[in-house]
Order: C-alpha cells, then sequence, then structure tokens
C-alpha cells in the first residue's frame, strides 16, 4: 500500500490550505453569516476570492471548468478546503451544490448541463435538491414519497411539500424527487427539474437549524400544481431512487472529507489552546485528562482520515463503495463530532462562545449525524450485509 500523495497533489494541497487561511479565515468574522448561512453578498464574495486563485470547483470535470480530480485527490483538497466552513462554499464545492453538479454530470442531456450546470459551476448560480418531506412522508425511508408528478399532456403537475431542503432559499433551481404517475399508473420516483422562482414553488419558511454555514439555510417548500415540461426530467422516468444512490455515496464521501478538516481545525486551536493556558502550575496540555482528549482527537482524525481515502481509493477503482461509505459516514460523523465536543471541552468557558470557531463548528457538526443517512440507518444496512453474508 502507497500511503504517499504525489508532489502535484501536496502541492494543490499547501496552495489550499494557504489560500484558506489567508483569504478565507479572515472572512469567517465577517457580519454576513446569518443563522441561515452566509448571505448573497458574502458568498459571491467568497467564490470571487477562490475564482481568483483559481481554486474553484476542485470536484468538477475539466469540461466543465474544475480541476477533474480523482476521488482520492478530492479527498486532500475537500479536507484542506473544509479547514475553514466558508471554504468549500468558495470553492464551490459545498452540499448541496457539490452533489448535484456530481448527479448532472452523470446524468443530464446536454442541454440540461448547457442550461443548469455550466452556470452553477461558473460559480454564479446556487441550487438545491428536495427529497425530504414532513411527516409522514419520506426522510430514512424514501418508500414513504408522498410528493406525486401527475403527467398531463407534454408535462408533469407536481404536488406536495418537502423540508429541510438545504439552500432553496436563493437557489436558481432545484431537483425534485417525486412519485410519478402516468396514465393512472404509477411509475416510482423520478427526479425533475425547475428553475426557480416558479409559479407552483413556495419556499414556506426558512427552519431555524443548529446550524449556521450552509448558503440559504434549509427550508420548507411547497409543490402546488408546479407544472414541469417533460424535457426538464433529469435522467428516465421511474429512475429517481437509482439516481439517488449515483448522487448519495460520493456526496456522503465528500461530506466527510470536508468536515475532517473542519474537526482537524477544531482541534489545532484546541491543541494550541491547551500548550499555552495554564492552570495549577503546568499548561493544560499536560494535565493527563486534557492531554488524552487531544490523543484520542488524533486518535479519531487518523483513522477517519484513512476511511475516507480509502474509500475514495475504492470509488476510483470503479468499485460502487456502498458499504465502505456507510461505515465511514459513522465514523466520520460520530468521530468528527467527539473531536469537535473535546475541542469545546479544552478550550474551558471560551469554547462555547464565539471567541473562536470552535463553537460553530461543533453547533453545525452535529447534523452530519443525521443527513445522508442517520448513524442508526448505516449500522442496520451494514448489519443487514452481515446477515446476507452468513447466511
Ligand atoms: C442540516 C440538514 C440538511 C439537510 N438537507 C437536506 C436537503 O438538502 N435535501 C433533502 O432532501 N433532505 C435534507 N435533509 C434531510 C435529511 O436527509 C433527513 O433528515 C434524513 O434523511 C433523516 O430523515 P428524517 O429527518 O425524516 O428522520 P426519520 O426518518 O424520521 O428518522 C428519525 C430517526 O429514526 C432513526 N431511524 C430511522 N430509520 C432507522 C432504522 N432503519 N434503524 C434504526 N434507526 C432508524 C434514526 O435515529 C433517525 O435519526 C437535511 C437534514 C439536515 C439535518
Amino acid at each position: 500500500m502507497d500511503f504517499s500523495l504525489s508532489p502535484e497533489l501536496t502541492a494543490l494541497q499547501e496552495r489550499v490550505g494557504t489560500f484558506i487561511s489567508e483569504q478565507i479565515i479572515p472572512m469567517e468574522a465577517d457580519p454576513r453569516r446569518t443563522p441561515h448561512g452566509p448571505d448573497a453578498g458574502l458568498r459571491a464574495d467568497l467564490v470571487s476570492k477562490a475564482r481568483d486563485a483559481g481554486l474553484l470547483n476542485p470536484q468538477v470535470s475539466r469540461e466543465f471548468g474544475g480541476m477533474g480530480l480523482s476521488h482520492l485527490e478530492k479527498a486532500v483538497v475537500l479536507e484542506a478546503a473544509g479547514y475553514s466552513m466558508l471554504g468549500p462554499i468558495a470553492m464551490n464545492c459545498a452540499a448541496p451544490d457539490e452533489g448535484n453538479m456530481h448527479l448532472m454530470e452523470a446524468v443530464a442531456t446536454e442541454a440540461q448541463k448547457a442550461r443548469w450546470l455550466r452556470p452553477m459551476t461558473e460559480g454564479r448560480t446556487r441550487s438545491c435538491f428536495c427529497m425530504t418531506e414532513p411527516h409522514p412522508g419520506a426522510g430514512s425511508d424514501p418508500a414513504l414519497l408522498k410528493t406525486t408528478a401527475v403527467k398531463r399532456g407534454d408535462r408533469f403537475v407536481i404536488n406536495g411539500e418537502k423540508w429541510l431542503i438545504t439552500g432553496a432559499d436563493g437557489a436558481a433551481f432545484a431537483i425534485i424527487m417525486a412519485r410519478t404517475i402516468v396514465d393512472g399508473e404509477d411509475l416510482g420516483a423520478t427526479m425533475f427539474l425547475c428553475d426557480l422562482p416558479a409559479s407552483g414553488f413556495t419556499i414556506s419558511r426558512c427552519m431555524d437549524s443548529m446550524d449556521s454555514s450552509f448558503a440559504g439555510g434549509h427550508a420548507v417548500v411547497k409543490f402546488d400544481n408546479l407544472e414541469i415540461p417533460e424535457t426538464d426530467v433529469l435522467g428516465e422516468v421511474g429512475k429517481g431512487f437509482r439516481y439517488a444512490q449515483v448522487r448519495l455515496v460520493p456526496a456522503r464521501l465528500t461530506h466527510c472529507m470536508r468536515w475532517l478538516g473542519a474537526a482537524q481545525r477544531a482541534h489545532d486551536i484546541a491543541t494550541r489552546h491547551a500548550a499555552q493556558r495554564e492552570a495549577f502550575g503546568q499548561t493544560l496540555i499536560r494535565h493527563e485528562g486534557v492531554g488524552f482528549m487531544l490523543a484520542d482527537n488524533e486518535i479519531d482524525l487518523h483513522l477517519t482520515r484513512l476511511g475516507v481515502r480509502h474509500c475514495a481509493w475504492l470509488l476510483d477503482q470503479g468499485e460502487r463503495g456502498s458499504f465502505e461509505s456507510s461505515m465511514i459516514k459513522v465514523q466520520a460523523s460520530e468521530a468528527c463530532f467527539r473531536v469537535a465536543d473535546r475541542a469545546v471541552q479544552t478550550l474551558g468557558g471560551m469554547g462555547v462562545t464565539r471567541e473562536t470557531e470552535v463553537e460553530r463548528i461543533f453547533r453545525d457538526i452535529r447534523a452530519f449525524r443525521i443527513y445522508d443517512g442517520p448513524s442508526e440507518v448505516h449500522r442496520w444496512s451494514i448489519a443487514r450485509r452481515l446477515e446476507r453474508r452468513i447466511a
């Protein structure tokens, strides 16, 4: 096994690291960081800095103005971007756009790519992905999908409600998952592309949430006889769940990459503090209670990094990696949360204040144990696979 990084990748990693520390971290104090994420002006300023630095779209193909990186290369670069929670927004590789770009590169027609993907990869637009519904609709269990798309002539008429839709407020378009009914027959889930704003598409409200680093926050959206021409179906009718898998496995992994960077940042801040601050005659880091917390952080970060890179390598070999991505999603979301929690503890009272970025990392990282599959759902699917292995 060769764990070394090529000189080119190391140089890129360093370039991103310098960009984040010199240009993005200073913007973390910007008042345009709202409870619902950076506002449109801040996002535009961030993106323009990355554009000037030649660091937009590490995850996108060269054809669409990206760096055309492999999954393994992405693991290195997106971790470096995630060192500031504003980094992925600046570099246009934040959720949900990053997953949507990947999906559209794989599934969209050339006309759809020109219309929706190109402006997004140029950093001019944002998007959202509308899958989750309030009770009794789809959440962990996509089979509960209640939103319907009924074919009428050359159009689909969509009705339903979604929530927790990241970035809906301010998005230029949405990808909507709906149960498709053609001639009275249920053909299963389909994905639809929808320009925003649109008649029949309402943002009812933005939900107040613990996190505050996703542009546009998380919204409740309603579809009331929303009409979508059949040319705006993404991929084929009835293949929505299959495309969701195309999107979910790599998107799950890129979340791990970015959060690994954020957790590393929290750990670095805590370590610097523990090496300087004294209590009872010695620095905090020399107290076993603190030193061991920081040692556990190192172990969590290291094992997570190895797991992320291994899963990325598997995807680069053409494997589906769904089992490994489930395992590493659980590991990364739980380990990074532990790291952030220990960083708060190490900082003492300052840890729960905005004196450092650790407080925001701690709040923001919590949701990662829920989206892209809650830990319990991943463990459940891993256990089912184990059972099949024995049978
Ligand atoms: C910050 C954030 C951003 C999000 N962004 C988007 C977005 O942009 N687009 C979108 O469509 N959705 C988005 N979501 C929604 C997210 O995908 C769902 O929250 C997630 O799929 C879980 O669904 P649910 O909330 O309905 O929970 P439920 O399905 O109601 O599950 C609740 C809990 O039940 C437990 N559970 C469920 N199934 C099992 C099982 N099989 N075994 C054991 N325990 C189980 C788990 O503990 C789970 O946390 C976002 C969520 C958050 C928190």
